[in-house]
Order: structure tokens, then sequence, then C-alpha cells
């Protein structure tokens, strides 16, 4: 069940406990004329999580009553997208089209009821006719035809005897409607037109409002929900259900809010236009807003999901800021994917002092308890590290190399530069370094201070590869068109390199490169030759300061930020709260530096300190899950408070809960303001740590999970992240991870 029960579901539920339907049948009706879009997703998650939610099912039917624009290839890619999602439509993909004789009978018996007519006015007569939402239409001579008449009319219409737009069939209702769509509205047209599946057989295609109503009564459909903009549709859709006399369970409209996302074009004309232009490669360009474009990037289906869940239902349009599914994606990878090391601008370093090669053993999972695996990162003489890692002169708080500030190379040593190389130009070559012995990650004896750790390759063992830099498609918050294009949305580097392992290895599709962000294997140009990475996002909203101050015109240059960029120097004040924070209080430089630089987060943090001594674990939710809290709101608008804080966090510290449900306490706490142990105790969260409660659960997964199973045992041991995750799962997070690691590890022996 989805976590908030919506207007819809509160629906469903009456219809239900009343007796008005004895299963819930919805439908996702598309028209296959683009590829599905994210707004698309929205209405997949809702169709068919609602179906799924009430033990009932729904329908992936093709709207398929336009033969101009649709295609069997947006059929598939229809399919696809439902599919990847991970959603079931059952046995058949059903199609408007095959309802058209059935549909051509109700047309038949609504004019013998006197209730639809042949009108032969031409296009313009028509909408003239239709009067204004202040003024009453007026009705067309023809509506008086003979039953007769009309109906030898509309059997010549089909047969193909008249051209476009000769004549039009119409219900007879109300040419005075306080609703427009009411006024007389077509329910067939001619159009001699190839149809992709019904061939040449048909002259006459239905209308949306006639079709979609009765292809939703013949398919047993329940509730039949859209989107707002067919509100005053709901009128005929009425209409047509209850003229026919077709009363028994028939389908009822519900309307919600359509999606709309900042920073690109969602509707399928606006996408078509794009890939017409060739602005994009294509509908699965990994900058498209559609399903197969994110698929493409490397999204996740339970990213979207996701999104679409934390988005909810609603009745009242609103626009979503694309960070919050850039959000959704980070927060997916972030425990899931393998941390590797790659450098995309790379600049050589020489260890001076260095001689042979060794290896290093680095954790996948550096940050993250359920999952383990780990690889050797080859370390010689030559190293690349990334350029801007680098630099001569630098600003007061630069934490990377320089002349005089050493650094640690992440996993490794840490190293002094020694002498600057240029070439003719000036530019640098190449810098001279010496390494620390005593300084090994994790063995660091040499009481050297560095303030950050930066990724590097070996330059003899690195492997090269493309890697393509996507960001968002549109410069513009509101695009209007193909001019608001984002001339940085692609950048590709060609000599990017990789450490040996992720190429060898293949430990995953997906990976975090250190500092630079996620990335996916590029699934169609991937080769084992030329190995290919696309960004799925960065590992900050780097839009998130731009968007606040520049909402529109005039447009912002915007300036791409690669590699983390140089931040504004810290002031003397920031300056030692970040020495306190890593000297004293050990916090990590990322953390503290977020910390130092933010007023308010700070003293709210000091605020947590003084009632609980655990620095770290206090700075990780301080800054983590308030810092995005006190974005938007003032301390004092706040729906918890320090104390709360600190309450939660010695929950987590004392083991009564894990941290994955402290985010969802935390996510309580912002929506109620509920005392973080009163929510522990209403909603059972309490952690399960006793491995006789954890055991069965385990067996349970491996006795329904024979092949993976089988997998493992073949020597396949990443699955040991999927088996503790499904115990995970099953717990609803309330699992000690690392009690299940080491179960699970145990038991697969
Ligand atoms: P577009 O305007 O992008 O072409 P559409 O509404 O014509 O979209 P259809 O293929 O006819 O698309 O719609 C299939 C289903 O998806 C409909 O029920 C529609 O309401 C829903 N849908 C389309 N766009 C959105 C959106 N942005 N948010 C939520 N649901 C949507
Ligand atoms: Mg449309």
């Amino acid at each position: 069940m989805s976590k908030n029960k919506d207007f819809l579901r509160t629906i469903v539920e009456e219809d239900l406990k009343s007796g008005k339907y004895k299963e819930v049948v919805t439908r996702f009706p598309p028209e296959p004329n683009g590829f599905p879009h994210i707004g698309h997703a929205k209405s997949i998650c809702i169709n068919f999580g609602i179906a799924d939610d009430y033990q009932g099912h729904c329908n992936l039917r093709m709207d398929d009553t336009n033969p101009t624009t649709e295609d069997t290839q947006y059929v598939e890619a229809l399919k696809d997208a439902v599919e990847w999602l991970g959603f079931d439509w059952g046995e058949n993909v059903k199609f408007t089209s095959d309802y058209f004789p059935k549909l051509y009978d109700y047309a038949v018996e609504l004019i013998k009821m006197g209730e639809a007519y042949v009108d032969s006015l031409s296009e313009d007569e028509i909408r003239e006719y239709r009067g204004t939402v202040t003024q009453a239409g007026k009705r067309s001579k023809y509506a008086d035809r003979s039953v007769e008449e009309n109906l030898d009319l509309f059997q010549r219409m089909k047969k193909g005897e008249f051209k476009d737009g000769e004549h039009v069939l119409r219900a007879k209702i109300d040419m005075s409607a306080a609703n427009m769509k009411m006024r007389d509205p077509l329910l067939y047209r001619i159009r001699h037109a190839h149809h992709f599946r019904a061939g040449d057989e048909w002259a006459i295609y239905p209308m949306y409002d006639f079709a979609h109503c009765l292809s939703d009564y013949i398919e047993g459909v329940s509730h039949s929900i859209c989107t707002l903009e067919f509100e005053n549709n709901r009128d005929i859709y009425d209409w047509v259900l209850d003229t026919l006399g077709l009363k028994s369970a028939r389908p009822h409209q519900h309307e919600f809010a359509r999606l709309g996302i900042n920073y690109t074009v969602m509707s399928k004309r606006k996408l078509l236009e794009l890939v017409n232009s060739e602005k994009v490669s294509g509908w699965d360009d990994p900058r498209m807003p559609t399903i197969a474009g994110y698929r493409r990037r490397g999204y996740t289906p339970e990213s979207i999901i996701n999104f679409c869940d934390q988005i909810g239902v609603a009745k009242a349009n609103s626009m979503v800021d694309v960070a919050q599914l850039e959000f959704c994606i980070r927060d997916d990878l972030n425990t899931k994917v393998p941390r590797v090391l790659a450098v995309l601008d790379p600049l050589k370093v020489t260890i001076q002092n260095y001689e042979g090669t060794e290896e290093i053993d680095a954790p996948y999972y550096p940050h993250d308890v359920p999952k383990e695996g780990s690889r050797k990162i080859p370390f010689s003489r030559e190293i690349y590290i990334e350029r801007d890692d680098f630099i001569e002169n630098p600003p007061k708080d630069y934490f990377r190399l320089t002349p005089d500030q050493a650094v640690r190379l992440r996993h490794g040593y840490i190293i002094t530069c020694k002498e600057v190389i240029k070439d003719p130009d000036g530019n640098i070559a190449e810098i001279k370094a010496e390494y620390h012995p005593d300084s090994k990650s994790g063995h660091d004896t040499s009481g050297i201070k560095v303030k950050s750790a930066i990724q590097w390759v070996s330059a003899k063992e690195a492997k090269t590869v493309e890697v393509r830099l996507y960001d968002r498609l549109f410069k513009d918050e509101a695009p209007e068109g193909l001019e608001d294009i984002n001339p940085d949305s692609l950048r590709v580097i060609k000599n990017a390199l990789i450490e040996p392992a992720v190429i060898t290895e293949k430990p995953d599709e997906r990976f975090q490169f250190e500092r630079l962000g996620y990335f996916y294997a590029d699934p169609l140009d991937y080769t084992d030759e030329k190995p290919v990475f696309n960004k799925i996002v960065g590992l900050k909203d780097s839009w998130a300061k731009k968007t606040k101050s520049t909402q529109s015109v005039p447009k912002p240059q915007v300036k791409k930020v690669q590699v983390d960029g140089e931040e504004a120097s810290m002031d003397e004040v920031q300056q030692a709260l970040f020495d306190m924070y890593t000297s004293e209080l050990k916090l990590n430089a990322e953390v503290a530096n977020i910390l130092a630089r933010d007023e308010h987060l700070s003293s709210f943090y000091k605020e947590t300190l003084s009632l609980l001594n655990s620095p770290v674990s206090l700075a990780n939710i301080v800054v983590n899950e308030v810092a995005r809290e006190l974005k938007e709101k003032q301390v004092d608008e706040l729906n918890f408070s320090a104390a709360q804080i600190a309450e939660l966090v010695k929950m987590i510290d004392d083991g009564t809960i894990s941290s994955k449900i402290a985010k969802q306490i935390f996510e309580e706490m912002v929506q109620t303001g509920a005392n973080p142990t009163q929510i522990v105790e209403d909603k059972g969260l309490v952690q399960i740590s006793e491995p006789s409660k954890i055991s069965p659960i385990i067996d349970e997964v491996i006795a329904k999970n024979p092949d993976n199973v089988a997998k493992f045992k073949a020597g396949n041991t990443k699955l040991l992240g999927f088996f503790v995750g499904q115990v995970l799962k099953t717990t609803g997070g309330k699992a000690n991870p690392k009690v299940v690691n080491e179960l699970v590890a145990e038991k697969l022996k």
C-alpha cells in the first residue's frame, strides 16, 4: 500500500465498502502517439498502484482512435515503460480499435433513440454555432434529420462514400448547456486514413468522448481515473453511458492533477518537436523526460516510483521542482551502488619517492553497512588526479592540493607537492610530489593534517572511458520551446580515466564516481573496447542556488560546474568552527564544511550537542535531514525541536532503531510534530536485532529464491546484497542491517 491514502483511494475504499463494485478495475489509457513521459509515470503509478492495493487489476489500453498520429513503435514504448516500472497488465494489452465494431453499434443505437444525428456543417460553422461561454449556441438545421436519414448517412460515412469533413455524427444534447462540452459533442468523424491496426477497414473514427467511456464500460472498469483537464468531459462520459442505459456497475470518472515539472516540456507534441528537430538524439535521449530517456540515463524504476509516491495525488495542478526527482534518484543510488574512483580531466602526478607498485584494498561501499564487497586499487609512482584538485595560488579555504597543502589520495596515502612542471604555454603539465609512507588510509600514524581526500587513478592500470555529462535539457525554468535549450546539457569527455576494477570486475552497472556524481554504463553504446558512462545525476543539486534568485527573465547564463567547484572562502568564525569540528569532534570534512558555513544549522547542531554527546551521529542527521527543512523554514517554524532530534539520535545510538527507520521517523516528525519516542511506540518501529527473530525471515527469503541461492553458491557473491535487501524489506527496514548481514552470510556459506 502506498504510504499516503489519497482522495482517490478514499473513493475506491468507499465504493468497495458500499458494494458499488465487487472488484476494482482501473486502466491506463495512453494514446500511442509518442513515448510516455514522467507525467505518464504518475498516471501509471496511480492506476496500477490502486489496482494492486485493492487486489483488483489494471488494463493497459492503447487509446488508438486517431489513425494519423499513431504507430506501433509507440505501443512498444508504452509496454516497455509499464513493464520497466514493474507493473503487470495481465493477459493482453487492450486496444480501443478492437472495440470499433461495438462502438459503431452503440452509435447506431443512439441514432435510433433520436439521441444522435449526422451533421453536415463545415468545421468552421460548427465552431461558430457552438456559441461562447456567455452566449448560448445554435443548433444546426441538420439536427432535424429523420432517424432513417441519419442511419443511412452514418452507414455511408462508414463505407467511405464521403470526403473527410463532409459529415460528422453528433450527440443531441443541449446547445445552450453551461458546460460548452455538452453542446452537441462530436461522436464520429470521417478520416480516410490507414490505421496501424485496423488497416483500411474504417473511414470513420470515434472521438475520445464517445470511445473512452464505452471502452471503460466494455472492459468492466470501475474507476476511470484521468487528469483534471477532462473534468468538463465527465458530463459527456455520464451522458453516453446513461443514455444508452448502461447502468449496472458502470464506470465513473475521477480526476486528479496533472504532473508538471520545471526545466522541461512535457506534452508529447513538444517532445516530438524536440526529436524531429534533432536537438536530442531520439525519444530515449538521456536528457528527455521520457521513461525511455530516464532509463537510458540510468534512473532506476524505484526512484521514479518513489518520486510519484512523494508528490502524491491531489486535485490542484502544481509545478514540481525537478530537483525533487533528482533527489529521489540520488537517494536511491546512495546506498545501492559501489563507489569508485574516476578522473575526468587528468593531471599527471609523479611521486618521486615511490618505487614499485602495490594494491590497495578498498571497499565498494565505504559508508553503508548492509553491502559488502571490495576491490584492489593499483598504486604506483605515476598517477592522475583531477586537474582542478590542484591550484597553484589557492583562495584561502581551498581544501585540496596546493604547493603548501598536502592532500589525501582517497583510500591511499597523503601526498605533498614538490614541484610544478609547466608546458611552454605556462599550463600545468605535471606535478612532482612525495608521498608519506606512514600515512596510508586506515593506518595513518603520520600526524599530518589534511582537509580533503581526492580521487586518483594509477597511470599504467587506469582504463580510458568515454563519459557523457548530462545536465538539464532546458536552462529556463518554464521553457517555451527549442530556443530555451541549455547549450551545456551534454558534454562528452572522450578520455576520462577510471580504476581498472570497474571495467574488469563490473561490480554493477551504476556507480558513484566519488566526488563526481552517479554514472551508468550506457546500455547501447558501452563495449569492452570503448566503455561509455552516462552521468545520471550529481552528488548535490548544483542548480539550487541559481533557481532561488533568478526565477525568470533575464535568463541566467548558466555556467556549468562539472567537478566540485570552488566555494566562497570561509570567514574567520567559520574557519574556526570548521577546525573545531574536524579536529575535536572528528566530523568528516564534508559534514564539517556544510555545518561551518551555515550559521543556523551550526547553532541548531550546537543545541543538540548540549543535550547529547554524540557529535558524529547528530551531525549526520542535522546535515542530511534538518538542513533540508531549514532551507525552506526559519528555526522557529520547524515542527521539531533540537531536543527531539537528540532524542531521535539517542535511539539510533543505543540500537533501538535503525538509521534507515530514523529517516522515516524524521519525516513523520516533520509532518506531524510528534515525539520520536512516541512515533516509535505507535508504529512499532523498534529495531529487530535478535537473531532468533531475524533467522526465520532469512530462511523464508532463501526458500523463495532458489535460483539466486544457486547463483550465489556458484560464485555470484554480489547477490549477498540482494538477500540482505529482501530481508530488510520484509521487516519494513526494522531489522538491524549488521545482524542481517552476518546471518545471511553465515546461512549462505
Ligand atoms: P500529452 O499531453 O503529454 O500528449 P496526453 O494527456 O495526451 O499527454 P495520453 O497518452 O492521452 O497523454 O494520456 C494517457 C494517460 O496519462 C491519461 O490518463 C492522462 O491523463 C495521463 N497523463 C498524461 N500526462 C500526464 C501528466 N503530466 N500527469 C499525470 N498524468 C498524465
Ligand atoms: Mg494528448
